[in-house]
């Protein structure tokens, strides 16, 4: 990475990420970003927990209910919207059950079914690609398994994008702070990005370091829950071992910890 781009980058207000966010990243504990990066291979990570989250999309009765989630998540971290589809940023959005779940579908299913929306992100798995390909550790594992984005370092190559299977990552191909709706409203409490990044959803790691849910989550008015998979005794826990739940593709054999009811 020439000097050139390096302070370009950093420029452009990604060393606030790295000021008021380094701890969050690492998993607030402190060590450095490599260690955290070092949770990556295994099954069981360093912490013992497994941070997931379970949709229930029938909870969502219209679309002012799907609305209000995508907003709470865009609105808080400062997600551009830009009106060509080629330029998308998104972090949280929906698909149709047939391309969220193409190896569920089948020809008896229920009527208005294959259209349904679900709820996809990033699934923070537990054995990501995003993480193996990319060349400057910029995409990471903490400690906690969740699976972030150290903007400063990103060279912007695109290998995490063409590697996850999920479509889960954005790059800004535009300045985003030139972004309409960025022109209106700012979030100043988390860090806008640069043009010739990536990013995605982050589970919200600022507001978990404060002890808080994750905005979508908190928005959902219970349809989305999130915790620690691996406590028995969490609202998580208790859910998954009581609910019949699936994930997208598992048969890639990156471990989602998203997890749907259908
Ligand atoms: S969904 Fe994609 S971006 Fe998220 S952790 Fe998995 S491979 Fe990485
Ligand atoms: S966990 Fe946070 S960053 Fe991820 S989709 Fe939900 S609100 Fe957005």
């Amino acid at each position: 990475m020439s000097m050139r781009r390096r302070d370009f980058l950093k420029l452009a207000g990604f060393t606030a990420l790295a000021g008021i966010g380094g701890s969050v990243l690492t998993g607030g504990n402190g060590k450095g970003r490599l260690e955290a990066a070092q949770a990556a291979p295994g099954k069981v990570t360093p912490s013992g927990k497994r941070l997931a989250m379970v949709i229930d999309m029938s909870r969502l009765k219209s679309e002012s209910d799907v609305k209000k989630i995508t907003d709470a998540c865009h609105r808080i971290h400062n997600v551009p919207y830009f009106d060509n589809p080629k330029n998308e940023i998104k972090w949280i959005w929906t698909e149709t059950f047939e391309h969220a779940f193409p190896g569920q579908k089948h020809k008896f299913l229920p009527e208005g079914f294959k259209s349904k929306p679900f709820f996809v992100l990033c699934n923070h798995c537990e054995n990501p690609s995003c993480v193996r390909v990319c060349p400057t550790q910029t995409m990471f594992k903490r400690a906690d398994g969740v699976v972030v984005h150290d903007p400063h370092r990103c060279i912007g190559c695109k290998y995490c994008m063409a590697a996850c299977p999920y479509g889960a990552i954005s790059y800004n191909l535009n300045d985003p702070r030139h972004a309409k709706n960025l022109q209106d409203y700012v979030n100043p409490g988390f860090p806008t990005r640069a043009i010739g990044v990536v990013e995605k959803c982050t589970f919200c790691v600022e507001r978990l370091a404060k002890g808080l849910k994750p905005a979508c989550a908190e928005a959902s008015n219970g349809a989305i829950i999130f915790g620690d998979a691996n406590d028995p005794s969490s609202e998580i826990g208790k859910l998954l071992a009581s609910r019949f739940t699936i994930r997208r593709r598992p048969e890639l054999g990156e471990e989602p910890n998203v997890y749907y009811i259908i």
